[in-house]
């Protein structure tokens, strides 16, 4: 199960950019750094007893991948710890390799700040971990985009970051099985060159007992995330909601 530093779309500043991390005694694996990923993760206190890093990026979107720079040289100078990106293994990931490597260059941040990793080089590294994939997937036409799939012992995570990819979430309904979820993004609404697969699309994907499973995120506005959930929709929530709510109930107590 993913737990999430932000629910929102690019534009979304109240949700946050969408940010999803598994943490497990002192390794930590991030799904995603847009601009306002790094400030939360200070906030959620969430390097604490981390020493390892491992870092999936869907693709270069600014709300995927603003704050990448900052969180790696905070992480090197605060934290002493060089984090690994991850990369796909499929054909695409020199172009990766040199995009990522150039976006973080411009910043001042070099190989050496940050390694690269390949994603079928994760097993173990999480507890039942059996490996990880970056699949390339249909998202905006100006940048390649890779959803990510970790693959449990009992149980697959299928992540989409942003799309548009109906056939990649059809193939994903079909092979569904009962303990596996599915995140993904989604919008209400419609616009030329739409990026995001719409709450619409999902529900004629997906069927009643599958929803549950999928889990929505990336919102818009709480417009939606409403709109996600009437249609039997799990939904995100933000973590450091969560901690606030938290917070607040043992001031009252
Ligand atoms: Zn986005
Ligand atoms: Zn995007």
């Amino acid at each position: 199960m993913l737990k999430f530093i932000g629910t929102g779309s690019a534009f979304n500043t109240e949700l946050l950019n969408t940010s999803a991390y598994i943490k497990n005694n002192d390794t930590l694996l991030l799904i995603d750094c847009g601009e306002t990923v790094f400030s939360q993760i200070k906030k959620l206190n969430l390097l604490e007893g981390v020493k390892n890093v491992y870092i999936a990026i869907t693709h270069l979107h600014s709300d995927h991948v603003g704050s990448l720079a900052t969180l790696i040289e905070y992480l090197n100078i605060f934290c002493d710890i060089v984090p690994n990106i991850i990369l796909t293994n499929d054909d695409s990931n020199e172009t990766q390799e040199q995009n990522i490597t150039k976006f973080l260059e411009l910043q001042a941040v070099v190989e050496g700040d940050y390694e690269y990793t390949y994603a079928d080089m994760l097993e173990d590294v999480l507890p039942d971990l059996i490996k990880v994939e970056l699949v390339e997937i249909k998202h905006s036409s100006k940048l390649t985009s890779y959803a990510v799939e970790l693959y449990f012992k009992n149980q697959t995570i299928y992540y989409t970051g942003d799309n548009n990819d109906k056939s990649y979430l059809k193939s994903i309904a079909k092979k569904l099985k009962e303990n596996d979820l599915v995140y993904t993004d989604c919008t209400n609404q419609e616009y030329d060159g739409r990026v995001h697969v719409s709450v619409k699309e999902l529900s004629d994907i997906f069927n009643q007992k599958q929803r549950k499973q999928v889990i929505t995120m990336h919102f818009d506005s709480y417009e939606c995330l409403a709109d996600a959930k009437d249609v039997g929709f799990n939904t995100a929530t933000n973590e450091i909601a969560i901690a606030e709510l938290l917070k607040k109930l043992a001031v009252r107590n």
